[in-house]
């Protein structure tokens, strides 16, 4: 199933995005996008730091970061996601020309108890197709319940910014599945980090079970011929990303466990190293793959995800962090150790689109999928799955008292979790779509679209028909007409 990515093959491409035609491209390359923009990416890197109540950004660089692949007609996002939202405007004309929403590592920090005593600064960028004439590109951030807020903007001339310059790529590049132009795909890319040159044989082995994984879920597997996927063998010094004492080693991309205080939260906390090892290959979406065994895996909306593909339970993860990055899905789980200060009962509409805080059963943003006489909210056996969840818990403790091999310890998750399985397909209303409450981290006040579900367990049935959706429309914005 792998290919090499022949060197030439990638020249010609370059050249066909150079003069905007090319077989593929033609057809589809919107007369706006030859208005307003020329054929090659420009990345905007600038600083998010805040705590205490303040919030600020600033530039630290322009950059040339490639042709552009993403796509030439669905350049203003629709789509309503993300805590925050880049819109790029003509100087002139104030003309929206491109948009997209997004999340932050920073947005996630903000939720945190340390962000009421400290500051912190987080380096974090955006691309978009390089503007011909002077733009404004803004920042706006989402208030909370509904719309967005003007929070900074910045001027940019593209006659000031070096034009873009071949960098030589961070490593060899290698395609997993290839179904077209990069306009009009979603092109995903999955960097190694933390594998030696020793290691990379098991890279490749790693990507493809992920990527398999994948592909043998809906919505995936019946839209694969909207994907392409590439992998770059990013080479470091060690294996692994943990260095003495699990501290952060020597890995590309300081990609590190631990974030925010959770033992299993894993990203990179480099943006512009993970941009410029990015950029050797087409790309709207980044899966870091990290070569560890112990569990972990992180996933932000628009900007990246991690997984440890040692685990035994790395296919699920990647899936799970996968839909957060791609498709803003939320956490459909309520019963962990979560560090996010979210608070009380009452919640506002989450923007994600498999979470709701059902101020208006009428107004359900999944209302179409709710067949009719299902109630709202949908009852479930609540008592019954967190008890189950105790029993568990106690089980695990008298384990450890006596002394546990890691097989027991796999032994006994995969018990609890084909109990968890079956307990929740046994509920009346499993396999419909409703409003259950217990999701995002809350055991009250939101809810999620389906008793069980990738986003709330390690569910072997796939996602729910909410989050089918919202990873559909998102395959649409990249690889739709
Ligand atoms: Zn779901």
């Amino acid at each position: 199933m792998t290919r090499r990515f022949v060197p030439g093959t990638a020249a010609l491409l370059v050249l066909a995005f150079l003069h905007g035609g090319g077989p593929g491209t033609a057809q589809s390359s919107a007369p706006e996008f030859d208005r307003w923009f020329t054929p090659a990416t420009m990345r905007l890197d600038y600083v998010h730091v805040g705590g205490l109540g303040a919030e600020q950004l600033a530039v630290s660089q322009v950059v040339g970061d490639g042709p552009w692949p993403g796509s030439r007609t669905r350049l203003v996002d629709d789509t309503d996601l993300g805590t925050y939202r880049v819109d790029v405007l003509d100087a002139r004309s104030g003309t929206r020309l491109y948009s997209r929403g997004f999340s932050s590592v920073y947005a996630e920090w903000e939720t945190t108890a340390e962000a009421a005593w400290t500051h912190k600064t987080f380096r974090e960028s955006v691309r978009f197709p390089w503007p011909q004439a002077a733009v404004e590109v803004a920042i706006r951030k989402r208030v909370p319940g509904g719309g967005f807020r003007d929070l900074w903007s910045t001027s940019i001339d593209p006659r000031t910014v070096a034009a873009p310059a071949h960098r030589p790529p961070a490593g060899a590049v290698w395609t997993l599945v290839e179904h077209g132009p990069p306009a009009e795909k979603v092109d995903l890319l999955l960097i190694a980090e933390g594998y030696t040159r020793g290691d990379i044989a098991a890279f490749h082995a790693d990507a493809e079970r992920l990527v398999e994984g994948m592909f043998a879920l809906e919505p995936y597997r019946s839209r694969r011929t909207g994907f392409n996927v590439r992998a770059l063998d990013l080479v470091s010094p060690e294996s692994g990303v943990r260095g003495r004492d699990g501290a952060a080693g020597t890995s590309r991309l300081a990609t590190q466990y631990g974030v925010f205080g959770m033992d299993r939260y894993l990203l990179s906390m480099d943006d512009p190293a993970l941009r410029d090892a990015a950029a050797a290959a087409p790309y709207e979406f980044i899966a870091v793959v990290v070569n560890e065994r112990s569990y972990g895996g992180g996933g932000i909306f628009n900007a990246h995800a991690t997984v440890a593909a040692g685990h035994d339970a790395a296919p699920y993860v990647f899936v799970h962090e996968f839909a957060h990055h791609f498709a803003g899905l939320g956490d459909e789980y309520y019963s962990s150790e979560v560090s996010y200060e979210t608070g009380g009962s009452s919640h506002p509409e989450p923007w994600e689109p498999n979470l709701t805080a059902l101020a208006d059963p009428a107004a359900l943003k999944w209302r179409d999928l709710v067949k009719p006489g299902t109630p709202l909210p949908t009852p479930w056996d609540r008592e019954g799955y967190e008890r189950l969840g105790r029993e568990h818990r106690a089980r695990r403790a008298a384990l450890d008292k006596r002394g546990t091999t890691p097989a027991m310890v796999a032994e006994a998750v995969r018990d609890e979790l084909e109990g968890v399985r079956q307990f929740l397909a046994g509920l009346r209303y499993a396999g419909t779509v409703g409003a259950f409450e217990g999701a995002g981290y809350q055991a009250e006040g939101l809810y999620r679209p389906s008793v069980n579900c990738v986003m709330f367990t390690r569910d072997p049935g796939g996602f729910c028909p909410v989050c089918r959706r919202a990873i559909s429309r998102i395959i649409d914005l990249y690889a739709g007409q």
